[in-house]
């Protein structure tokens, strides 16, 4: 038995199952899989394992409804009061949402409701941008006028991971449904839970049945079954690069369209002209929040040498009093890893990181913790650009801090991993902001700031950070054809073959 009085939501489900054409349904074959609750490591629930044949039935029932075109063909208007009712939806039961996501991935309750709020907040925008979008149409005078005719695609498979499962889903769903495909979502089969609420929210906002569908199970089950399903033309995916690798292999033979958001080794680089305070604040926030299962972390902190021990000394001590807890609680920074396979991947990482760097916070479990996967706020200095806590993705509360002399070094040491999404930049000197940003080899960077998001720019990664980047309207590009129509105003313009004499 686990030593704490875990919080259990009332009403929770008996089994948490398929989405199909608008009703709950069990796995053909009934196969099921466990659900852990992070904080005991109990399974708390059994979740219906998809197979082929699940994921073919959904597919088959989004492709019959997006022929059927009452969505595909909806007026943007009548899709955007939809999706608006949908973020409104969100919103009023956004206690609730966040409370089943903090409960199934340990998250802290507070962050869960930020992440709520989030979600609706996708929707919104998407709603905005739909009756708001513009396409090119070109004159060619006396001759021609050609327009795109933008359209949704089909069935767009979405597969997403487990660290904000709610919030991620949104980012995929928001744009699919808002273009006017029908969907089939594979959920992270360690975080299940809060996915079947958007079956009901869906229902009460309109959108038809058959547009939504969700599959849950293991990933090279259900998810496998979706990327080779042959009418699936597009697969977004937000995952590990590992991951990303293989269905991009696997889409191949289909010649799919893809997106893929991948893991990250993001660098703070913090230089001795930058506002202290608000660096260690900042970089504190960007590793340790979400438990660090975050895909754009500040997991590395590379740090001008002049301010190096001072920075180290005090980012130490503000780590140590990171307040690790109970998810449920609201004076929680920190709760407990996803999984126990998750926390021994990153518990493994902080053993290596004893011998690869020097540990100056955490690098155990809390006090009064003993079961379940918490873990402190991890802190490593003098780490080694070759370390594997310096090169290799945790997505833990694990920090690496190194020096740095000039700036050279700095934006060599932040190019030095496979990784590319995103990078923080710390300085005020505006020269160097600017050309630094501008040569770091990531797909988003932040001057000054934390990761705050606007929903407008482009969101994603280069090197083995992703493929693609979604975001703004760069979203409405992945999931629409942009046809091109040619009409002729003039004389019929070509020379004639086969000409009577
Ligand atoms: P994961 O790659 O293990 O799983 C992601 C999803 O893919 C799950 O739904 C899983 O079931 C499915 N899957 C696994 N194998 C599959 C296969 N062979 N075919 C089809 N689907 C398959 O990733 P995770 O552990 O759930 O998530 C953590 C990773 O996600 C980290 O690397 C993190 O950086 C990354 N991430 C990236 C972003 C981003 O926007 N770049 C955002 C969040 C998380």
């Amino acid at each position: 038995m686990a030593q704490y009085e875990t919080h259990t939501p009332a009403e929770l489900p008996e089994l948490i199952r398929h989405y199909i054409d608008g009703e709950f349904v069990d796995s053909a074959d009934g196969t099921t899989f466990d659900v852990i609750n992070p904080v005991t490591n109990e399974t708390y629930i059994q979740a219906s394992a998809g197979q082929k044949e699940d994921v073919d039935r959904a597919v088959q029932v989004a492709k019959r409804t997006f022929q059927e075109g009452s969505w595909s063909q909806a007026l943007p208007r009548e899709r955007s009061k939809v999706l608006h009712r949908i973020a409104d939806l969100v919103e009023t039961r956004g206690d609730r949402l966040a409370e089943l996501e903090s409960f199934d991935t340990g998250l802290p309750i507070t962050q869960a409701l930020g992440q709520a709020r989030r979600a609706a907040e996708n929707f919104r925008f998407f709603a905005d941008l739909i009756v708001a979008i513009a396409d090119d149409t070109y004159k060619v005078p006396g001759r021609q006028i050609n327009y795109v005719n933008r359209k949704p695609i089909g069935v767009a498979g979405l597969i997403t991971p487990w660290n904000t499962p709610f919030m991620l889903e949104s980012w995929k769903l928001g744009p699919a449904l808002a273009t006017g495909n029908s969907v089939v979502l594979k959920p992270a089969e360690f975080t299940p839970l809060s996915a079947g609420l958007w079956a009901g929210i869906f229902e009460e906002a309109g959108l038809p049945r058959g547009v939504f569908n969700l599959v849950n199970g293991i990933g090279e089950e259900a998810g496998d079954a979706l990327v080779k399903h042959p009418e699936v033309p597009l697969i977004s995916f937000t995952g590990e690069s590992s991951t990303g690798q293989l269905i991009f292999a696997n889409s191949a033979p289909y010649l799919k369209g893809l997106s893929m958001e991948l893991g990250g080794k993001s660098p703070a680089i913090v230089f001795a002209d930058a506002d202290l305070e608000a660096a260690i604040n900042a970089t504190i926030f960007g590793v340790f929040s979400l438990n660090g299962e975050r895909c754009t972390a500040g997991s590395r902190i590379l740090v001008e040498r002049s301010i190096y021990d001072e920075f180290v000394e005090r980012y130490a001590a503000q780590a140590k009093r990171v307040k690790v807890g109970l998810p449920h609680e609201p004076t929680t920074e920190v709760g407990a890893l996803v999984h126990p396979e998750h926390f021994e991947k990153v518990m493994s990482y902080v053993e290596k990181g004893k011998s690869e760097g020097r540990l100056v916070a955490g690098g155990d479990r809390p006090e009064g913790y003993e079961t379940g996967n918490f873990i402190t706020p991890t802190v490593f200095a003098d780490v080694a650009p070759d370390a594997s806590i310096f090169q290799e993705e945790i997505f833990g509360p694990v920090v690496a801090i190194t020096p740095f002399d000039t700036e050279d070094e700095a934006l060599e040491l932040a190019n030095n991993t496979k990784y590319g999404l995103a990078a923080y930049v710390w300085t005020n000197d505006l020269k160097r902001s600017h050309n630094f940003a501008q040569a770091v080899e990531a797909g988003m960077v932040w001057l000054n700031s934390n990761n705050v998001r606007d929903l407008r720019t482009p969101f994603g990664g280069v090197k083995a950070s992703g493929l693609g980047h979604e975001g703004g309207y760069r979203s409405i590009d992945f999931y629409t054809d942009q046809q091109a129509i040619h009409i002729n105003l003039g004389e019929v313009h070509n020379p004639v073959f086969g000409k009577a004499d």
